[in-house]
């Protein structure tokens, strides 16, 4: 079994991101906009110190979360810098002396795939995820043959959320780092609902790509001759 590595969400201990240096792509297929963060990476931590955090998605461990990966030789991470501080919705307190890291998954279990192992729709351009296709599923898969072999690893469509084995799961909670949520993969729900008027919308505005129209067509949003009559309004 293989898991989705999340935080605990609590509005009274959590982290928020502070203004940070970074460069921004947007795919001229998709529109899907990419941030790298460049430097020391800043962020804020509201209430207690805890050993793992996604601040607005981007995960940061402490020293000791760091450690622990250290120690057992995990593989399919990089870590840089951070400067975390303490604050509040109104003010902004001390700087805080434990050592956080920003964590960057480097493992790769290729594209996310359904149960059964049909790949779910992403550009081929960037290799994000299609949203808004018009498909709901209970659980993910990836086929074996795309996966690295490393401790941490993400899917190439969602590679900011770290996936772990039951093995390195098990050692992350005898080691008793503090907010830690395991899903597994098998639970997942991808939620991609989409509406014919939301779908005819697009095409009409012509912000449909390829691949977004061929998975419209595949799970039933649209059929072909609804698809032709609006590209041929348009
Ligand atoms: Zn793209």
């Amino acid at each position: 079994m293989y898991y989705f590595l999340y935080h605990i969400y609590d509005p009274k201990n959590k982290s928020i991101l502070s203004e940070n240096e970074y460069d921004r792509d947007v795919c001229d297929n998709c529109g899907a906009i990419s941030v790298t963060y460049k430097g020391i990476f800043n962020f804020k931590i509201m209430g207690k110190l805890l050993d793992y955090y996604m601040a607005s998605g981007i995960p940061v461990i402490s020293d000791k979360f760091l450690n622990v990966l250290r120690e057992n030789g995990f593989t399919g991470f990089e870590v840089s810098e951070t400067a975390p501080r303490h604050g509040t919705t109104t003010m902004v307190g001390d700087v805080i002396k434990e050592k956080y890291y920003l964590l960057k998954v480097t493992g790769r279990c290729g594209t996310m795939c359904d149960m059964n192992g049909d790949p779910f729709p992403y550009c081929k351009k960037c290799k994000n995820k299609v949203e808004s296709v018009g498909l709901v599923a209970n659980g993910v898969s990836f086929a074996s043959d795309a996966y690295d072999g490393s401790d941490l690893f993400a899917f190439d469509s969602l590679d900011n959320i770290p996936i772990v084995s039951e093995k390195v799961k098990d050692i992350l909670i005898n080691s008793k780092l503090t907010n830690l949520r395991f899903v597994p993969l098998t639970e997942y729900i991808y939620d991609e609902k989409m509406t014919k008027e939301k779908a005819i919308n697009r095409i009409n505005k012509g912000v449909a790509f390829p691949e977004l129209i061929e998975a419209w067509l595949k799970y039933g949003v649209l059929t072909e001759q609804e698809l032709s009559e609006h590209l041929n309004k348009k």
